[in-house]
């Protein structure tokens, strides 16, 4: 691992209830993330995020962990839908740097599109209505006044209602519903001008070759960490999925 790269992870869903996660990631930021150029976390680091007021022991043990490798690896976050509500606050104590939603970054002269990935499921109508609504600044602004109890009891709903979503449409035999739309993938990216993308989100990690105006194009797609750890290591002539097993 002498060779220069840059490491891509997302969809971990850190919680208090599964501290074997968060054993891996901190292993991951100590032994892997050390020695890389830089260290993007494209969403959904965390299962839930209700405020960086929360003091739940987990976010300090992460935001230590963090700052820690950002003082010798550049640390960037593109937000989740999980913790879309992470501010610069909780950014700083972790040292890490807040990116857009959707930006492109040179990877060893590589323009690249990175995201999250849920604006890419454009057939889940119902995720979408809730994307639109939740993604109003007033709207979060006015959610994080509320007090911290409210917040922990709307984010159970949420989990909850999600699980439920999820249920429904594996068993409607429709699990495509919550993948991306294929046609929205190719606009996306000549929009944005890149034969390359990178995201998470869907949880179903796999290199997809497709065309972009008529050029080889490929789209990466990080894996979560439920049952295993995941991150995509780039370096200028090659591209890798790494799995590992969370213990
Ligand atoms: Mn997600």
């Amino acid at each position: 691992m002498s060779d220069k790269h840059t490491l891509f992870i997302a969809d971990l869903h850190l919680a208090a209830d599964r501290p074997d996660i968060t054993a891996a990631f901190l292993r991951f930021l100590r032994q892997q993330a050390v020695q890389a150029d830089a260290l993007y976390i494209l969403g959904d680091l965390f299962e839930v995020w209700i405020g960086d007021d929360n003091p739940e022991p987990l976010l300090d043990t992460v935001a230590t962990a963090l700052a820690t490798l950002s003082t010798q690896v550049p640390v960037y976050f593109i937000h989740g839908n999980r913790d879309f509500i992470l501010r610069q606050a909780y950014a700083s104590r972790a040292g890490m740097q807040l990116l857009p939603q959707q930006q492109v970054i040179d990877l060893y002269g590589t323009p690249t599109l990175i995201m999250h990935g849920d604006s890419l499921c454009t057939l889940d109508i119902a995720y979408q209505k809730f994307r639109k609504w939740w993604n109003q600044p007033w709207w979060q602004w006015l959610l994080l006044k509320t007090p911290l109890s409210y917040r922990q009891s709307l984010a159970a709903k949420a989990r909850r209602k999600s699980a439920a979503h999820k249920a429904r449409y594996k068993q409607q035999q429709q699990p495509q519903i919550m993948d991306v739309t294929p046609d929205e993938v190719p606009r996306v990216m000549a929009e944005a001008g890149v034969l390359k993308l990178i995201h998470g989100h869907t949880h179903r990690p796999a290199v997809h070759q497709l065309e972009v105006n008529g050029n080889a194009a490929q789209r990466y797609v990080l894996g979560d960490w439920y049952s295993q750890s995941s991150y995509l290591q780039v370096s200028a002539d090659n591209w890798q999925l790494h799995f590992d097993t969370l213990t």
